[in-house]
């Protein structure tokens, strides 16, 4: 069968096409960029999905961490619009579909979560409510939500993604280079906890939500974190470690507050403790479950695929 990704050219994307081909299924990517095997978010309106479309995914969204972007009420804009309007669209399109997919897998993140130094979260914790990322979580997620007489019939999966840790993107794409000097540390206090999982693992959570396995009904929100949380102290260890660095001065909280905006440093500066209890129950299993193997892998290879 087909896969149709929205944003499938991005990090997890391309981590996530590569996976699903050496699995036998053709992937067709939804893109702002034309390209073979693509088409273009006014293709996908006007003509709607390919005809033996099995899955739909969506991982479309403005790069909220993209440090040459001011935090103005513009990119902010950009920002939600990017992942609200992309999602709708698929929705969109799978109501529109004659035969339909059997399952529409959408991401989100686990700022949906109140960061804190104590609490411990599982799907059924409460949030999505508190600021503007949590509330962009809510809405994102809502607006892949389809017409009940369609929700019955296609299985809907939403993934509330942590930082996905590998190459050629994401965090690490930012943190390579200072800590391959020596130059990285923990951001504060480093006591902060990291919800993480490794880009390979995303990918298998996508494929194992794609396939449902002898589990037909899998649905509903899945968190897409490892299941051994860390400190952001212990990550740079883990870290500075694998690449054979020190990695002891710390990075002020002020200085990214300042360059990225408070708002989103809470990304850095913050972070909850989210167990990817749904997952587990469902005999996912992961491959890297602790941040030394994970690390490790990383520094190891240039590219996930
Ligand atoms: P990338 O930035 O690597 O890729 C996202 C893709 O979205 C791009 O390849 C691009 O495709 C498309 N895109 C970018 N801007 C826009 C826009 N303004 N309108 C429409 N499409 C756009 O992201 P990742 O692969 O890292 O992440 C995928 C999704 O998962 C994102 O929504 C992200 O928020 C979420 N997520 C990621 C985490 C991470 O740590 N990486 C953590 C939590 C959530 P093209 O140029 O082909 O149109």
């Amino acid at each position: 069968g087909t896969v149709v990704i929205g944003g499938g050219t991005g990090f997890i994307g391309s981590a996530l096409s590569s996976l699903l081909k050496r699995n036998g299924y053709s992937v067709i990517l939804v893109s702002r960029m034309p390209g073979p095997q693509r088409l273009s978010w006014t293709d996908l309106a006007n003509e709607g999905l390919p005809k033996d479309c099995k899955a739909v995914v969506n991982l479309a969204g403005q790069n909220v961490l993209d440090p040459t972007r001011r935090w103005t009420p513009g990119f902010k804009q950009n920002v939600w619009s990017s992942r609200v309007h992309t999602n709708k669209a698929l929705a969109k399109a799978i109501t529109a579909a004659d035969k339909k997919p059997e399952v529409f897998v959408t991401v989100s993140g686990v700022g949906y979560y109140k960061p804190s130094l104590t609490e411990e979260y599982t799907e059924d914790s409460p949030g999505g409510n508190f600021d503007f990322l949590s509330n962009l979580c809510t809405e994102w997620e809502a607006a892949a939500k389809l017409p009940a007489e369609i929700e019955s019939s296609v299985r809907r999966v939403v993934i509330r993604s942590g930082i996905v840790l590998g190459r050629g993107g994401g965090m690490i794409q930012q943190l390579y280079i200072p800590f391959w000097f020596g130059l990285g540390g923990p951001v504060g206090s480093g006591l902060q906890p990291l919800p993480w999982i490794h880009i390979t693992d995303m990918a298998r959570l996508f494929h194992f939500a794609i396939e449902g396995k002898e589990n037909k009904n899998l649905q509903g929100i899945f968190n897409g974190v490892a299941p051994n949380v860390v400190s952001n102290k212990d990550f740079t260890k883990s870290f500075a470690s694998a690449l054979r660095r020190p990695a002891f001065i710390p990075v002020p909280l002020f200085a990214l507050n300042i360059a990225f905006g408070e708002e989103r440093a809470k990304i850095m500066t913050e972070g909850q403790n989210v167990k990817p209890k749904r997952a587990l129950e469902m005999g996912f299993r992961f491959l890297y479950p602790d941040i030394d193997s994970a690390c490790k892998a990383i520094v190891g290879v240039k590219k996930h695929e």
